[in-house]
């Protein structure tokens, strides 16, 4: 008996954490942070206490109330036992990862380290390079964790003694990482801090049954989907895919491919899968509006704000910032990343003033380990604030509002130009934060091009016409999902990662076709013979 439990992901945009179960062979697809039910109760400074280990975790149902998952030093906290006692015991395999955005990622970091991470190589390094570069938080541990100890008191807290532990990972598709790569994934950016290392393997096969991995196109590289042959038949799994982008390609041959094992469920995304109307911008779409606007830029800085771990979007705007004479300048994190990511594909690109790629070095009282020592690695390649100010007209800066705080160093000439190339808000936060920005620019005479503003009159908020198409999503639109699912033919199609009204959509589509269409409730377990 095949038995399916969506704990995250069930009828909400993201934080998928799906239990699959064949007998007594268990495994998860993705362990990610659901944002959704996180917002509700959590922002930047009201965080789950690391103190008490699981236990707001589990009281707020951020987390699958099982036991038998989780790092044995979270469930240390006396109140974790007793206020979730008797949680069923579930053993797992492993975590099939789709990819390294924190909504289907993030939560490995409160699991057991036995419990392997299979996904691709790109996702890996991205995780580790997110890991490395971020805080240190409970929430942000995926690829290595130092245990907490328990004080006297019963809290949980650093422990200065022990190593920093990696997690097993199993990489499908691809080689096993050697040479450069291999001592990326080995070592921590803190130089003295020891790491127990868990030297990579091949994925093959998860707990004897047969494993399929693709490649798909999504907003961030790496991205796969998986399929396993079960006593009931192949179960797969979409992960977040569109096929708009650069490797549309990998998608397309993902749907053949899975068609041809006749899938016994489709695990599938539905994040667009809303009555439209569905405009499709492609990345190339982006590239050539952004450089028709770019074009029109006389003096003056260009910043270009996309989102972050973008990494073809950041290949478009490097290309259009040799097609208008300037250099791209990136931040550390995004050039920190490029340098893991390059040690898998090297034709990506490192700071070299001679490639026109520059590394921004604002002064820094103290920069992090990692920080100080790629400014050292790049010497060459590094702009000050100052030379930006001196030379306007030679950088495009990959920027975002978290970034706008140097405009007082920066000092933009008249005519400089704010091109925002990221989705549109989701909440209340997200329009304030466009107001935040717009002010920003406003106040230094920044003209914003893409960036969604209020109509006074009505109070809605919309990019102005002649300024849209500077984005593309990472999800298919409704109808592409609907055109992959009458191509795969599963005989049941569960929607994960989707509204409630996913399911109107796709029940409307596919009516004729005998799929059957279900959407999942949380926590609640579907069997399938
Ligand atoms: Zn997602
Ligand atoms: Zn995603």
């Amino acid at each position: 008996m095949l038995r399916i439990t969506v704990y995250g992901g069930a009828g909400q945009i993201g934080g998928n954490q799906v239990l699959v179960e064949d007998g007594s062979v268990r495994w998860f697809f993705d362990f990610g942070i659901p944002f959704h039910q996180w917002s509700k109760f959590y922002e930047e400074y009201l965080q789950p206490r690391r103190t008490y280990g699981l236990l707001d975790f589990l009281a707020l149902g951020l987390v699958p109330p099982v036991q038998g998952i989780y790092r044995p030093d979270l469930e240390q906290h006396p109140l974790v036992a007793r206020d979730f006692p008797g949680r069923p015991t579930v053993e797992v395999e492993g975590v099939l990862l789709t990819h390294a955005h924190l909504d289907h990622s993030g939560y490995i970091s409160l699991l057991r380290r036995d419990i392997p991470v299979y996904t691709t190589p790109t996702t890996a390094f991205m995780a580790k390079a997110i890991q490395d570069t971020g805080q240190s938080d409970i929430e942000r541990e995926v690829v290595y964790f130092t245990p907490l100890r328990q004080n006297p008191e019963g809290l949980l807290e650093g422990d200065r003694e022990s190593h920093a532990l990696q997690r097993p990972f199993r990489f499908a598709l691809g080689p096993l990482p050697a040479g450069d790569a291999l001592a990326f994934w080995h070592k921590l950016p803190l130089a003295k801090k020891p790491l127990e290392v868990a030297p990579p393997q091949a994925a093959q096969g998860i707990g004897g049954r047969p494993l399929r991995c693709w490649p798909v196109d999504h907003s961030i590289p790496g991205a796969c989907a998986w399929a396993v042959e079960t006593s009931a038949g192949w179960v797969a799994f979409t992960g977040d895919l569109r096929w708009h982008g650069a490797a549309a390609h990998y998608t397309r041959r993902f749907i053949e491919d899975l068609a041809s094992l006749r899938p016994r469920v489709l695990l599938c995304e539905g994040t667009r899968a809303t009555p439209g109307p569905h405009l499709v911008h492609t990345e190339e779409d982006v590239a050539q509006r952004a450089l028709e606007h770019l074009r029109s830029v006389r003096g003056g800085l260009v910043f270009a704000d996309f989102g972050p771990r973008n990494i073809e979007r950041l290949l478009i705007f490097w290309r259009i910032a040799r097609e208008v004479g300037r250099s791209l300048v990136i931040l550390p994190q995004d050039a920190y990343l490029l340098e893991a990511l390059h040690t898998l594909d090297a034709s990506l690109p490192l700071p070299d003033p001679g490639r026109g790629v520059r590394l921004y070095a604002d002064p820094k009282v103290a920069p992090r380990t990692w920080e100080r020592e790629l400014r050292r690695r790049y010497a060459s390649a590094l702009v000050s604030p100052e030379e930006v100010h001196q030379e306007q007209e030679a950088f495009i800066l990959c920027f975002s509002l978290l970034d706008v705080n140097d405009l007082p160093t920066l000092r933009p000439r008249p005519g400089s130009v704010y091109l925002y190339s990221s989705h549109e808000a989701f909440d209340e936060a997200g329009y304030l934060d466009f107001e935040r920005l717009l002010n920003w620019l406003g106040h230094f005479q920044m003209r914003p091009v893409g960036v969604p503003r209020r109509d006074p009159a009505t109070g809605r908020w919309a990019i102005p016409p002649g300024e849209e198409g500077l984005h593309a999503s990472g999800h298919a639109p409704g109808p592409h999902l609907i055109e992959m699912v009458r191509q795969a033919r599963p005989r049941t199609l569960l929607l994960v990662h989707a509204e409630p009204g996913a399911y109107a959509y796709f029940t409307e589509h596919l009516s004729g076709t005998g799929i059957e269409v279900r959407m999942p409730v949380p926590g609640e377990t579907l069997e399938f013979a």
